[in-house]
């Protein structure tokens, strides 16, 4: 694992490399990010010929805006990513856009996205597997619910689940508490992913916000129960009083501060206003999950 150092604090974002004859690395981090990462990845011995694969979990600019870096610093590596979300890579203008107006002031600490040229892209559907040699095998699984095109990735001869953001974030001493941000966060999408990783039975499990859980299954279980009262709380908010109503049942319901537990963990999730965005997310699920029931 790899702290990438976000806007140059220790344990906020974390990308994940995985070893064998083709190595590859597992969400780079931020754009502001990849001068660090790219300097960890030599210290640990992978040079600019080496690495081989830049793995996404979804499009978010911290997991993903140092890719386009990381391609020009190592030029053999490609990069794998949902294939709904490719073309996001090869032509990032609108996409770095749209993620600077859901990141408000702290923008210029995510930064942007370089563009990869489209040969260097591998799309990735549901399943999609990568031999890095060695033994060391990687799938893409497509997880729904932080974002409607993320994707989970299991390494299979270490049993290693790459979660992303599957299964919530977990600053420092803090709990597991989700993520739901604009524009497309679904909480049950979200539990059917779970279900769905829950099913390969990982051994080990590790978050990119930020690390290694220590019990995979509990994990992908509190996850799941989360979840559940976050759908919860949304629609019950929702119909009562929007989003004021929803942040109200949210704190209700899965209190931040308890839940997180740990004073550092929550001045995190305060900084980074991700308690905000999550109100943000659930509204806007909420408002589509009631319209579709209307019609
Ligand atoms: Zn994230």
């Amino acid at each position: 694992m790899i702290d990438t150092m976000l806007g140059g604090v220790p344990g906020r974002t974390a990308a994940h490399v995985v070893a064998g004859r083709t190595p590859a690395i597992i969400d780079p981090g931020a754009e502001t990010s990849a001068a660090h990462v790219i300097g960890e990845l030599h210290r640990m011995g992978i040079g600019s010929a080496d690495l081989a694969w830049i793995v996404l979990t979804h499009i978010h600019l911290d997991h993903c805006g140092a890719a386009g870096a990381l391609a020009d610093a190592f030029p053999d590596a490609r990069i794998v990513v949902f294939d709904r979300a490719a073309r996001h890579i090869a032509e990032p203008e609108r996409l770095v856009t749209a993620s600077h107006a859901v990141y408000g002031e702290h923008a210029s600490m995510y930064g942007g996205l370089a563009p990869t040229d489209e040969s260097r892209i591998v799309p990735a559907a549901d399943r999609h597997e990568i031999d890095l040699g060695n033994g060391f095998r990687l799938e893409m699984l497509t997880t729904p619910g932080h974002a409607r095109h993320h994707m989970s990735v299991l390494e299979h001869a270490t049993g290693t689940l790459f979660a992303g953001d599957a299964l919530g974030t977990h600053f420092g001493a803090g709990g597991l508490y989700p993520n739901t941000p604009p524009s497309d966060a679904d909480p049950h999408a979200g539990r059917e992913s779970i279900a769905k990783l829950a099913e390969r039975a990982p051994v080990f499990a590790s978050t990119a916000h930020f690390g290694p859980v220590a019990d995979a299954a509990a994990a992908l279980d509190l996850a799941d129960r989360q979840l559940e009262a976050l759908a919860e709380a949304a629609l019950a908010g929702w119909v009562a009083d929007g989003s004021e109503g929803i942040a109200r049942e949210v704190m209700r319901r899965l209190p931040l501060a308890e839940t997180v537990g740990d004073a550092a963990a929550l001045a995190e999730w305060e900084y980074l206003r991700w308690y905000d965005d999550n109100i943000g997310g659930l509204s806007a699920w909420a408002e589509r999950t009631t319209a579709s029931d209307d019609s």
